[in-house]
């Protein structure tokens, strides 16, 4: 089935119930939204030459439009491009290239990021900006049909790149089947959703909060764009207590950020009901910390842009249940398996290995992409016989608890030893002075790779590596200790995020200075 259908059905059965807001304002109830998606399709049909198929691009930031453009495009068969806001012209126009896609919704920021690099856009690229009165006038006609087009459930819809920490992104091919997969697992796995409830779009929509969409619109749910279009901790807190029921996605580092704003205001995060955090590490000093803070707000997701969202969840109640022997082992896991997938870990020669054994993940099911976009050869190391390599590494417990250690390239292998970078941030986390840190291997003439420390203090705090080193030998093996520590300012991360290793491994190579 279409995606599109579950916004064409909410439109039919809660017409007046509030679908899109900018902070606490209204924008459009079920039937605006679904007339607008169908609008603007019409539109794409006839004023730019767009067919069932066609890959049409969205890089502008959060906004209203951005949710009436994506299922404008759903609505005519097509397949959405949402790349993220942050990326450079450069980068947004090689994607656009890559997909062969000849038609971009813009803002008035990007679009002009895109001008700025025509000559790396596909010749025949068009451009429409939300904040234009040709794009008002095409949200306002009447065109467009009153049903999306039939699409099965293996057609394309969602053309997701990948974030790229290393090399190129790739277009992970996310079909309709998929995303409904994926939506009906937030419901057996995740959360529940009611029509009263807020999805806060406080993350990029072209990334895992926008694919929470999905579910919300199934429920004639309320989407709310804040107003600064990003993340701010304190308007997210503000909100929150205005709107209530609110759920949200948020990367580790944003839901940092906002205990420490709710611990701030001496506040508990009143008025959400749910965070969804994943996408990387939460280690566990963090989420102690957030919930001694917040209290039960946490389900804790993972997932890739191969399998989106959907691997495996830690629901709230294993947050909760403090009294379970193995509760602190079981909240620095991953969880369990999704309610459709299937995961295995398996050894070098991709044999499946037995439980408490550390190899790659693997997943199987109904959410795993179709595969990459034009990359026979991604596709074949990717996806074996049905089975996706997650390219991370982790272990399963004998009740099915998914522990990470880490992506399989940042493993360091010191004196031929394998030492998962994780459990050395997680020691240095407990350490007090320590805000952040990434742990990384260092080529040596000695020991193949050492473990070097990239360290991030809290304001003020004075620990040296003689402290840090005599913590580590508390909390850790001795030959996992690092054996130097740098510290800097701030951790390179990418524009989701995500701490960037390579850089930090690029700055740490021996005879390159630190820079902090
Ligand atoms: P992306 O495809 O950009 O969403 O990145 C997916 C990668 O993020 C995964 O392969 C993991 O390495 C990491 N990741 C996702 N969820 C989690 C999680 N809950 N805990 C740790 N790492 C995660």
């Amino acid at each position: 089935m279409n995606v599109a259908q579950w916004l064409a059905a909410s439109a039919r059965l809660h017409p007046d119930a509030p679908a899109l807001l900018t902070g606490t304002r209204v924008e459009a109830d079920y039937a605006t939204f679904a007339a607008r998606a169908a609008a603007i399709g019409a539109g794409l049909v006839r004023d730019y030459r767009i067919q069932p198929g066609d890959r049409v691009a969205l890089f502008m930031s959060n906004c209203t439009p951005y949710l009436e453009c994506l299922y404008a495009v759903w609505w005519i068969g097509a397949a959405a491009i949402p790349i993220n806001a942050k990326l450079h012209g450069r980068e947004a126009a090689w994607i656009c290239d890559n997909a062969g896609s000849t038609f971009a919704f813009v803002d008035d920021d990007s679009s002009k990021a895109l001008a700025a690099v025509m000559e790396d856009m596909p010749a025949a690229m068009q451009m429409l900006s939300v904040e234009s009165a040709d794009f008002h006038t095409l949200q306002h006609n009447d065109g467009g049909t009153a049903s999306p087009l039939p699409r099965d459930d293996h057609d394309l819809a969602w053309l997701f790149y990948t974030s790229g920490t290393t090399g190129r992104p790739k277009g992970v091919m996310l079909s309709h089947g998929n995303l409904v997969a994926m939506s009906l697992c937030y419901l057996a796995d995740v959360d529940s959703v009611a029509q009263r409830d807020a999805i806060l779009y406080a993350a990029p929509i072209s990334h895992g909060a926008g694919l929470y969409n999905f579910i919300h619109v199934r429920m004639a749910a309320r989407h709310v764009i804040p107003e600064s279009g990003g993340f701010d901790a304190d308007e997210v807190l503000d909100l929150a207590k205005a709107l209530d029921d609110v759920a949200m996605f948020a990367a580790p580092t944003m839901v940092r950020r906002l205990v420490d704003a709710a611990k701030n205001r001496g506040e508990a995060g009143e008025g959400i009901r749910t965070i969804v955090y994943g996408g990387g590490p939460m280690y566990l000093a963090d989420i102690r910390d957030a919930i001694a803070i917040m209290g039960q707000r946490f389900v804790q997701i993972y997932g890739q842009g191969e399998s989106p969202m959907t691997i495996t969840s830690l629901p709230r109640a294993w947050h909760a249940d403090v009294d379970h022997p193995r509760y602190l082992e079981r909240l620095a896991s991953v969880g369990v398996a999704q309610s459709v997938m299937a995961v295995r870990i398996t050894g070098d020669a991709g044999q499946p290995l037995p439980a408490g054994q550390t190899g790659e993940i693997e997943a199987k099911g109904p959410a795993v992409m179709l595969g990459y976009w034009n990359n026979p050869k991604a596709n074949e190391e990717t996806l074996r016989n049905g089975w996706l390599r997650t390219g991370d590494v982790g272990r399963l417990d004998a009740d099915g608890f998914l522990t990470l250690s880490d992506r399989s390239k940042d493993v360091i292998i010191s004196g031929g030893t394998n030492i998962y970078p994780r459990e050395v941030e997680e020691a240095l986390l407990t350490h007090a002075d320590v805000r952040e840190v990434s742990a990384i291997g260092v080529p040596d003439s000695d020991w193949g790779e050492i473990v070097v420390a990239c360290v991030v203090l809290e304001e003020g705090a004075t620990a040296d590596d003689a402290a840090l080193d005599a913590h580590c030998l508390e909390v850790i093996a001795r030959f996992k200790r690092p054996k130097r520590y740098v510290y800097l300012g701030a951790l390179p991360k990418n524009n989701y995020g995500k701490v960037l290793k390579t850089e930090l491994r690029e700055m740490m190579k021996p005879n390159t200075p630190p820079s902090s």
